[in-house]
């Protein structure tokens, strides 16, 4: 991996930035830039030709001086530690910025999902969950999904914390079945807080987005019964989406309901991305997708690549894809006037700064993406009270959440205005200083 695109030095590139804008003492930097805790387990499962197979898996504890850590399992065959350190960091200045009491912390296991049976993967889950207890629990760390896990994965490591502590422990992982004392609208909680922070960002920067009152705090049910109906003329704000799993495919679902004037003019997918200038409708190209595996088999569109989608002429880009999109080498060509980060890790910091010298206002990922966590935080608050909410409760907190650390980042980079500093930066800023002033009440440094 070169060095832009190993995730930890990048994550660490980030946070010298920061320690170096608030003056921090040496042992404060040096906590920040490391781990608190690695763990590396080596799991056998069995599969079901009988064989045994051995899996590597991670849990990175980064910082838990706010609270437990708190993030969530990645599986994927490229998988390997430094990503998860990264993510782990991140996981805890997303925490800090949204004010939520937890600590960061990531896992990961290198496997394909795709390749595996359900039993294959329910023995992985409770396997990796047998090898970590001692070191998860409600007030230690609690996972979540990420890439490539879902709620059956997360109930069934619930179920397997459940029966090692011998009694029922919702309060261990978050994002399960509803069923297993999973929060409603937990799994559009990404895309959706990203869409309450690009309302303010667009406020903000005063591009002429308008919000539909009525659709804002709508489950996924409701907003995809709502026909397509694509904005025309001058003030119709234009979208680019990159990736179509989860994140992707509710972004377009959810940019185009809670806006009147956003048109989706480009999305994409691990095959490849399409364009239509005249937009592209919701239902149709999801359908597409659940039916022939990829978004490409779409028509009326220009087949595009991922990397052309990213230089497109649009208002909004939004990668949601995976790390290192957006680099040194293509950083120039970013026309967007906001890059709103649904993904982790996709602008590399030689990027960051090409970007903000050319005035593209980049959403960081740690604040566009936290509307995950923020549900996850509140369905561990459910799960620890056993009181449950309905959706519009979740949404109207999540959306005050999210509203009140973006204006919280704007209010860093003003006060940092002599410095000139960028939005993640700023970002930071607020993260940073909330972690420290724990770390120091707590006596740590
Ligand atoms: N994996 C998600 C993230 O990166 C959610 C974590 C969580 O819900 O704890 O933010």
């Amino acid at each position: 991996m070169s060095e832009e695109l190993n995730p930890f030095k990048n994550a660490q590139k980030q946070i010298d930035k920061c320690a170096e804008i608030l003056g921090l003492d040496k042992a404060t930097h040096s906590l920040l830039r490391e781990p608190m805790r690695t763990l590396i387990v080596n799991v056998p499962i069995r599969m079901d030709d009988g064989s045994v197979k051995v899996f590597t898996g991670f849990r990175v504890q980064y910082n838990d001086a706010l609270g437990p850590t708190k993030g969530g399992i990645r599986w994927h065959p490229d998988e390997n530690l430094d990503t998860v350190k990264a993510l782990a960091a991140w996981m805890t200045w997303k925490c800090a910025l949204l004010d939520l009491p937890y600590g960061g912390g990531k896992g990961g296991i290198i496997c394909n999902p795709k390749e595996m049976s359900n039993g294959e993967k329910e023995r992985l889950a409770r396997g990796y969950v047998r090898a970590i207890a001692g070191f998860l629990g409600p007030m230690k760390d609690i996972p979540a999904p990420d890439v490539y896990t879902d709620p059956q994965i997360m109930t069934w490591m619930m179920d397997e914390y459940s029966v090692i502590v011998g009694y029922n422990e919702p309060g261990v992982i978050t994002g399960k079945m509803h069923i297993a004392g999973g929060s409603k609208g937990r799994e559009d909680a990404t895309a959706r807080g990203g869409m309450y922070v690009l309302r303010e960002a667009a406020k903000h920067l005063k591009i002429g987005l308008e919000v539909n009152e009525d659709n804002l705090y709508k489950p996924p049910s409701e907003l995809s019964n709502i026909p397509d109906e694509i904005p025309k003329g001058k003030n119709a704000v234009t979208v680019a989406i990159q990736g179509y799993g989860n994140a992707g495919a509710l972004a377009h679902l959810m940019v185009t309901r809670l806006f009147k004037n956003a048109k989706v003019i480009a999305v994409s997918d691990s095959k490849g991305g399409i364009l239509n200038e005249d937009g592209l409708p919701y239902k149709k190209v999801k359908e597409v997708k659940d039916k022939a595996g990829s978004i490409v088999n779409y028509e009326p569109s220009k087949k595009i690549s991922n990397e052309e989608l990213l230089e497109l002429p649009v208002d909004i880009l939004i990668p949601a894809a995976l790390e290192n999109q957006i680099t040194g080498k293509n950083a120039n060509r970013i026309k967007a006037k906001i890059v709103l980060e649904l993904a982790n890790g996709p602008t590399t910091p030689e990027a960051d700064e090409i970007l903000h010298r050319n005035k593209v206002f980049v959403v960081p990922d740690f604040l566009a993406n936290a509307g995950g966590v923020t549900v996850s935080y509140f369905e561990w608050v459910q799960n620890l009270s056993r009181y449950y909410w309905d959706y519009e409760e979740v949404y109207r907190k999540l959306d005050a959440k999210m509203t009140r650390a973006f204006w919280e980042v704007i209010k860093a980079m003003e006060e940092f205005k002599s410095k000139n500093i960028d939005p993640r930066t700023a970002a930071y800023v607020v993260a940073v200083r909330r972690v420290v002033e724990a770390m120091k009440a707590r006596g740590w440094v």
